[in-house]
């Protein structure tokens, strides 16, 4: 189901009045983690006025070591819908285990499944027994052939609206976070009909090389970007600061991409 072979023409998932996978980029900006309510609502006000259409956070953060913040849990969904609500703005936010996806559909326009969960396959058959959009974050050590198969889970319990993204692997350069896998943007769109997603801020995981390689990514052809943005990145609750852009660094962004491609 995920395979062109089968399905020639580009899946477009349409929410409201954004579509994404057609000829228009969308762009989801906020940050790594949900940590007020002050805080959402003035990273969505931010994410507004520079003209993205989707708003970004995580309520349930999937750290690398039990002690580190956790995230705020369904108070944090609850926080995100009212912010992305109160600017006209959809939302996304990671869903780590299967008996959350309904609390979590509820709250949120679009579930993401991380890249630690890309073959949480148990995530994944819940997942294709909703409607909502998914995106499919690639596993930090997958290949093509397993990303597909992974999208092919929930494709296959009856959930269409699947976007892939491709957020980086590990290789030996420990300079980057990640190696954004830029050849996977057009490879994807070449096995596969569903949108592809591309993710420069966990996939370099420092903030100066975040715009280059969202022009980059755009270049590629991907149909949308996903950016950490964040107001007081220096003392964001996760690690992920470093890599969060600054509100004027978002909006410059955000200029520079509507001259590269049109925006949902
Ligand atoms: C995130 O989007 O904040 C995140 C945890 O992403 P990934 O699963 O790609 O590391
Ligand atoms: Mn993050």
């Amino acid at each position: 189901l995920a395979s062109r072979d089968f399905h020639p023409d580009n899946t477009v998932i349409r929410i409201g009045d954004v579509s994404i996978g057609g000829d228009e980029l969308v762009i989801m900006g906020g940050p790594c983690a949900v940590e007020s309510p002050e805080q959402i609502d003035e990273i969505a006000r931010l994410v507004k006025a520079s003209g993205a259409q989707v708003l970004r956070g995580g309520a349930f953060k999937p750290r690398t070591g039990p002690y580190s913040f956790q995230g705020v849990g369904v108070e944090g969904l609850v926080m995100m819908a009212e912010a992305g609500k109160k600017h006209g703005l959809l939302t996304i936010t990671e869903v780590m285990t299967p008996e959350y996806v309904d609390v979590c559909a509820e709250y949120a326009d679009i579930l993401q499944v991380g890249t630690r969960n890309m073959q949480n396959f148990d995530l994944l058959r819940k997942l294709g027994t909703i409607q909502t959009p998914v995106l499919l974050k690639r596993g930090f050590s997958s290949t093509y052939d397993e990303f597909l198969n992974a999208a092919e889970y929930i494709l296959a319990g009856g959930n269409p609206n699947v976007m892939l993204c491709e957020r980086g692997i590990r290789t030996f350069e420990p300079y980057t976070r990640n190696t954004l896998d830029l050849a996977a943007i057009p490879a994807l769109q070449t096995l596969s009909h569903l949108p592809v997603i591309s993710d420069p801020s966990h996939g370099t995981g420092r903030r100066e090389l975040v715009e280059p390689m969202c022009k980059a990514s755009v270049a590629a052809g991907a149909n949308g970007l996903i950016v950490e943005m964040h107001t007081d990145p220096d003392n964001s609750m996760t690690g992920d600061g470093v890599q969060s852009l600054f509100p004027d660094q978002f909006a410059k962004l955000m200029l520079d991409l509507e001259q590269l491609a049109p925006l949902c």
